[in-house]
């Protein structure tokens, strides 16, 4: 179990697409956000909007809410065999991935946390990799977490941790580990709601597409991951991702406004 994940590629790829470095348009906290948005008037809002490298009112507006991830110390993560590898620009795309393990009823952090724990095993141990295959891990429970060695301070940060999680693929692409197995089962619904916000996170850290940047697992290997429910929901994922990132605070476009669900945090659940 897990062996897909990376297929035995570790810290290896081939010619990714060139990317471009990030622009700067994100990086306001989450708790300001809407503060910023009642703040600015329609006129300060299109000014922001023209200062945007991409000229996309949206945009501009948006900025993401980091979700809250826990980190390597709070699932007690091994050390890795050595750092990983830090490349200085973005990734061009996220690829969705299902762990092919259990698909446990388990959503208590200490599961997620083991959950974890045992994938850095598989992947050290089985594997014989450096360390976690993926940058991301999302439990049954909707809890994400920082799978390998750097990858949090690199989203931050814009960077891509070399990860191991697709053959010939991995200096381009940043993997989300996402729990359980979905060739016939559904999603678990806070699951998905965690997998929107990563997904929102990264592409405005990133600058990234949604309709072109997410992709399987199955888009890029020879595997079934991340089965055919969770693949066949990637569409929807696009779309509702794009949603948040162009939500605005126009009337026209209040269905769409940028309210950031919460993820779990620490207090929540301990
Ligand atoms: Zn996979």
């Amino acid at each position: 179990m897990i062996a897909h994940s990376g297929d035995g590629a570790d810290d290896r790829g081939r010619g990714g697409m060139p990317v471009t470095r990030r622009a700067v348009i994100g990086g306001v906290a989450g708790a300001g956000l809407l503060e910023m948005l009642s703040m600015a008037s329609p006129l300060q809002n299109e000014a922001m909007a023209e200062e945007s490298p991409e000229g996309i009112a949206g945009r501009a507006l948006f900025a993401a809410e980091t979700p809250h991830v826990y980190t390597r110390a709070q699932w007690k993560a091994r050390p890795p065999r050595r750092p990983a590898t830090v490349l200085n620009r973005a990734p061009d795309h996220i690829v969705v991935h299902h762990t092919a393990t259990a698909n446990s009823r388990d959503g208590s952090l200490a599961h997620a946390f083991s959950l974890s724990r045992s994938i850095q095993n598989i992947h050290m141990d089985k594997n014989g990799w450096d360390d976690t295959g993926q940058q991301l891990t999302i439990s049954r429970g909707g809890i994400v977490m920082e799978g390998r060695n750097r990858s949090l301070k690199s989203i931050r940060a814009g960077d891509l941790v070399v990860g191991a999680q697709v053959l010939h693929n991995n200096d381009h692409t940043i993997g989300i580990e996402n729990e359980g197995t979905y060739t016939s089962r559904a999603v678990p619904g806070r699951l998905w709601k965690s997998l929107l916000e990563v997904c929102v996170w990264l592409c405005q850290e990133y600058d990234l597409d949604p309709s072109s940047a997410i992709v399987g697992h199955r888009d890029y290997n020879k595997t079934e991951c991340p089965g055919d429910r969770l693949y066949a929901r990637l569409p929807e994922l696009r779309r509702s991702v794009a949603a948040r990132l162009e939500g605005s605070p126009s009337p026209g476009n209040a269905t769409t406004g940028p309210v950031l669900p919460v993820l779990p945090s620490l207090d929540d659940l301990t």
